[in-house]
């Protein structure tokens, strides 16, 4: 997929700084993108070791990369590590994308929220979220920046259901009294399901090599969205129960993939586009 014989001296260069790393689907993404624009660039699986973590931020201007993603476990602990953190970065105390400035000053950023709402945005019903009643299952990094991005489209109410409430209480005390923190009860899951107009998967449950995520979709008022942020498997036990129910289903890869777009362009120099092609390298890609 990496086409060296393209690439010149004067080539810019990202990558992805995980630990492990090697089953991040970043590298088959900015790789489709570069190909597909003709770009003189690469991007590189990273695998940087928690102790490794300052000297290979610090060492990206040196070595003359444009930037980096950064994934699990590095995404709170390279906040630090920056010289200066965009509004969104700051309010989630997470980076997912560092960028490279001129006078080599490494600005962090953070896309998930970008990616996952851009993804609602993209789905061919066309999702407008203004002023509805969102209801958020989890409470770990991913959700934090998903509330953020739904607070910003206008949604008046979060409901964020997770199985440790003080997850929950702490995203209400950091975003405000629109997220309402409820405990994983039956009652708690029934009272906030009846009014929602979207729901969410932000849990790890429905991944490969854990439970399914089983919730009682015939609750759900009938035109609600009902989204999963897990990819692996793309079609997930809680997707299809949604399906199946008749509620508009909108799947995960779409947020890894728009996530990716602000990096690219700030690395690469264009905004990249989220077609049906990207999504089919990145699903079959190794
Ligand atoms: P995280 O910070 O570790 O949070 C994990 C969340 O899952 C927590 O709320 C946790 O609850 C909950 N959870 C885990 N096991 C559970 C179980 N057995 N029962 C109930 N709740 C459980 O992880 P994250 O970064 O937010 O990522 C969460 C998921 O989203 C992962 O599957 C990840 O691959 C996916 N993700 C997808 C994208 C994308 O682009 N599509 C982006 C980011 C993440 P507790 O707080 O009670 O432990």
């Amino acid at each position: 997929m990496l086409n060296l014989t393209t690439l010149t001296g004067a080539a810019r260069v990202a990558g992805v700084m995980g630990w492990p790393v090697s089953h991040s689907k970043s590298p088959m993404l900015h790789r489709t993108w570069l190909t597909r624009y003709g770009i003189d660039g690469a991007y590189v699986p990273l695998a940087v070791a928690p102790q490794n973590l300052a000297d290979a931020v610090r060492g990206l201007p040196a070595l003359g990369f444009s930037g980096a993603n950064v994934t699990i476990p590095h995404k709170e602990a390279v906040v630090a590590m920056m010289d200066r953190l965009t509004p969104t970065a700051a309010r989630l105390g997470a980076v997912n994308t560092i960028i490279i400035e001129p006078d080599r000053s490494l600005l962090g950023d953070n896309t998930d929220g970008f990616g996952f709402i851009e993804n609602l945005k993209s789905d061919p019903a066309g999702w407008t979220g203004r002023g509805g009643h969102a209801v958020v299952l989890g409470a770990g990094g991913a959700a934090r920046a998903i509330c953020a991005a739904l607070i910003d489209e206008g949604m008046n109410r979060i409901s964020v259901i997770n199985r440790s409430r003080d997850k929950a209480v702490r995203i209400a005390a950091d975003f405000g009294s629109v997220i309402e923190p409820r405990p994983w009860t039956e009652t708690d899951l029934s009272f906030a399901l009846k009014s929602a107009d979207l729901l969410v998967n932000t849990t790890a449950l429905g991944m490969i090599g854990q439970p399914d995520l089983s919730v009682d979709m015939a609750l759900l008022p009938d035109h609600a969205t009902v989204t999963d942020i897990v990819y692996n498997p793309l079609q997930t036990a809680f997707l299809m129960d949604a399906a199946a129910r008749g509620l508009r289903v909108v799947d995960g890869l779409g947020m890894l993939l728009h996530q990716g777009r602000p990096g690219f362009r700030a690395w690469f120099g264009l905004d990249p586009e989220v077609t049906d092609e990207v999504r089919t390298a990145v699903l079959g890609g190794s």
